[in-house]
């Protein structure tokens, strides 16, 4: 068996076994294998071993590597920052954008939509520890927007989507996945209708998992480190 198909197979098993272990619902969380910065190949390899999600930080590289994937059956997430001026090739590449901050991007994403069949899907990215530096709506903002983007034609929020600072022991990985689900709790208490919690990468997923992610973002543990 290929490297990747391997590595497929195994945080496949791996997820399966948190789910036992954290008593959340058989094939409640959904691998996306993160190919950023990796070659086309190498997603053609993933492909091979049944892997339909992807998910893409930089919109001019991951358009390149769709016209050469050219697969109908994959599903390409948007999970890297979205540039204004971009906001309707990505509309228009994406089934996902998990990297939603603004109801100005959302406006955007929307309007791009309008002639496509389906509903693009959001997430709202956190900054669940609020961090100067890093994307995302400041928890005590979320409420507000999630009620704004609802209104908005062709889009469909899924739910939230977080990249917590790295955190040395399990513990603290755990309480910042742990604010994240209860976020997400008060959102689908005030009636918003949500289904995703998009958090977990290579280093920390289990915790994701404990936590209640339903989708855990993996990029190295599948592909190896990253190109340049
Ligand atoms: C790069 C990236 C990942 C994957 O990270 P790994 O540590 O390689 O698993 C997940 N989510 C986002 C938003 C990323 O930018």
């Amino acid at each position: 068996m290929h490297a990747i198909a391997k590595n497929i197979a195994c945080i496949s098993a791996r997820i399966r076994e948190l789910e036992k272990l954290y008593a959340r619902a058989e094939n409640s969380v959904k691998l996306l294998a993160v190919s950023k910065q990796q070659p086309s190949e190498k997603i053609q390899q993933a492909i091979a071993a049944g892997q339909r999600s992807f998910g893409e930080n930089y919109l001019q590289e991951a358009l390149s590597k769709m016209a050469v994937i050219m697969d109908s059956s994959v599903e390409w997430h948007f999970i890297g920052r979205v540039q204004r001026n971009k906001a309707v090739s990505i509309a228009e590449h994406f089934s996902w954008v998990h990297s939603v901050t603004s109801l100005d991007i959302a406006k955007r994403l929307s309007h791009a939509s309008l002639n496509k069949a389906l509903s693009l899907n959001i997430c709202i990215q956190v900054n669940i520890d609020d961090e100067p530096t890093k994307a995302g709506v400041l928890p005590n903002k979320v409420i507000t927007l999630a009620r704004e983007l609802v209104t908005l034609p062709k889009l469909r929020l899924r739910g939230l989507m977080a990249i917590p600072k790295p955190n040395k022991t399990k513990k603290s990985q755990y309480a910042a996945f742990y604010k994240v689900a209860q976020l997400q709790a008060e959102l689908l208490a005030a009636g918003v209708e949500l289904d995703t919690l998009s958090m977990g990468m290579s280093a920390d997923y289990d915790m994701a998992i404990k936590a209640g992610s339903t989708l855990v973002r993996i990029g190295t543990n599948i592909f190896g480190q990253r190109e340049g």
